[in-house]
């Protein structure tokens, strides 16, 4: 019997569902068991073909409606992902593993909340009326044209919606390739779309690996690409969008600090520590994996640590108690385990933790590390998994710098009473998203993205618009025009 996560086709293409069957076959693995429950064909290139001369062919009057038709129908979307927030969230289970605890409020939700949010401000893009005398210059906000979205397999349906809400709200068509480890989610975020009256054609989804990534990165046609996913891969995307001198927005990866004064509330900041580091099983590129603790409270915050962590109920994450499931697939659970051994190696003291655990699928129990120096793998690489690095400090100054010691700049916390304390040091951190006696919000409303390798441009809030539009100016002459011959 076919498993009910398998979709109808493996692509979405000028709004219906695609096949072509001689694409190399991705198998779909649940990884709370390791079986597989899906399979789906990386696109051909006859199918990125259509897919790209589609949305080509479909951006132009998409673009000439009023902002406020456009709006009606991302707003309309939101409010059928929100209908079938249940449905939507058990199938981001299957695709990531995620507990269904969390998808149902983290996913499918925060992707409607991008499709109200951007479906709200595309009434309000409006350019400006500049005065020049008696002339005047006048502004138009206009799409980029095409624009492709390439996901990392952490949040799918979140990813789909976050790229495609604001690219659509400016009038851009796009085309989207989700990651291969996690295929199905943006095959739904089409459907839902559609199903609120998208024209067809505005966006598509692709299957496929890094090549048919490559190939939507190449193409002359394609204006902007906006990538969720590694370092190493933003390289090389960027790299080749500049060559077709495209526009991007590149969300990367992170190694970020979490800084505890000794005079912040413990458990807010246990809270914040574990929000930072266990949530979707460490799998966030956000995560403040390097926690600063202030030698003072150490100890003490070590212990209130291992018992909440000693809470997390790891198991079945169909199962709406289960907290903490297992990583996307084996590999990412076999590049987290050599992490863990490479702490143990150099020398970090395991306080929790620290293997996989007694079940089948791919699960890592949560694990902490203290006694890390700031020279140690675990210290420097971003690891993607539930591993958490409690590094020790004296002094304010001393904690600045040592936070900013690192190639990536995504997101940074502080836990102080001291107020005056929190918005100096935040002041001096170099990173792009940032706490204050919290850790890991992120609302639409708020802009989202990092500086240094973590990325280039920010997605959510207005800010977004600014990456998925271009500014048109218009000088306007009343008189007549001087000229020297
Ligand atoms: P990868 O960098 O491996 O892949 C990201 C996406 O790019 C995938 O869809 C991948 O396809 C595709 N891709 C790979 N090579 C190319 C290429 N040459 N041209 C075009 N596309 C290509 O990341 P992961 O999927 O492993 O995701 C984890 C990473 O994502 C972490 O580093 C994490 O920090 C980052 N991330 C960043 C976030 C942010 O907002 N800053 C949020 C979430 C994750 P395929 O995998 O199918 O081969």
């Amino acid at each position: 019997m076919t498993h009910p996560a398998q979709p109808k086709a493996s692509h979405f293409i000028n709004g219906e569902y695609v096949e072509d069957t001689s694409g190399t076959p991705i198998p779909v693995i649940y990884a709370a068991t390791g079986e597989q429950i899906a399979t789906v064909h990386a696109a051909t290139p006859a199918i990125v073909e259509q897919a790209l001369s589609t949305a080509k062919a479909a951006q132009k009057a998409w673009a000439k409606m009023t902002g406020t038709e456009r709006g009606r129908i991302l707003r309309r979307a939101a409010d059928i992902m929100r209908e079938r927030n249940h449905e939507l969230s058990v199938l981001e289970t299957y695709d990531t593993g995620k507990p269904l605890q969390e998808t149902l409020v983290a996913d499918a939700t925060s992707g409607a909340d991008a499709l109200e949010y951007f479906g709200g401000l595309a009434a309000s893009l409006t350019g400006e009326h500049i005065p020049m005398g008696e002339d005047w210059v006048y502004t138009v906000r206009e799409a980029l044209g095409l624009c492709v979205g390439i996901g990392a397999w952490n949040y799918p349906t979140q990813i789909a919606c976050w790229k495609g809400a604001p690219a659509l709200a400016c009038g851009n068509s796009m085309v989207f390739k989700p990651s291969e480890t996690t295929p199905l989610c943006a095959l739904k975020v089409a459907e839902v779309l559609h199903e609120a009256g998208l024209p067809a054609g505005l966006y598509n989804v692709v299957q496929g690996m890094g090549e048919v990534g490559s190939a939507l990165v190449t193409d002359p046609r394609v204006d902007k690409v906006s990538l969720t996913g590694s370092v190493p891969t933003g390289k090389k995307v960027y790299a080749a969008a500049a060559e077709g001198m495209k526009h991007v927005t590149m969300e990367l990866g992170g190694k970020s600090p979490l800084i505890i004064f000794d005079d912040a509330d413990i458990d807010n900041a246990v809270g914040g520590a574990i929000n930072g580091n266990f949530y979707s099983s460490g799998q966030v590129c956000s995560n403040g994996t390097r926690v600063f603790v202030q030698k003072g409270i150490k100890e003490k915050f070590l212990a209130r640590l291992a018992e909440r962590t000693g809470n997390a109920i790891i198991g079945d994450p169909m199962d709406e108690a289960t907290s903490f499931g297992p990583m996307v697939s084996e590999n990412q659970m076999n590049i987290v385990l050599g992490y863990i051994e490479k702490g143990k190696e150099e020398g970090a003291r395991l306080i929790c933790g620290g293997k996989r655990a007694d079940k089948n699928g791919f699960f890592i129990e949560p694990t902490v590390f203290a006694d890390v120096t700031d020279d140690m793998t675990i210290a420097r690489e971003e690891i993607f998994g539930p591993v958490m690095s409690v590094l020790d400090f004296d002094t304010e100054e001393e904690v600045i710098a040592r936070a900013n010691d690192t190639e990536f700049g995504l997101s940074a916390g502080v836990f102080t009473n001291d107020f005056s304390r929190a918005h100096r040091v935040i002041g001096q951190l170099e990173a792009g998203s940032c706490f204050i006696n919290s850790y890991n919000d992120a609302p639409v409303e708020a802009p989202f993205g990092g500086v240094k390798a973590s990325g280039v441009g920010r997605e959510n809030s207005k800010e977004a618009i600014k990456h998925f539009s271009q500014v048109k100016s218009v000088y306007v002459r009343m008189g007549d025009v001087e000229a020297a011959f």
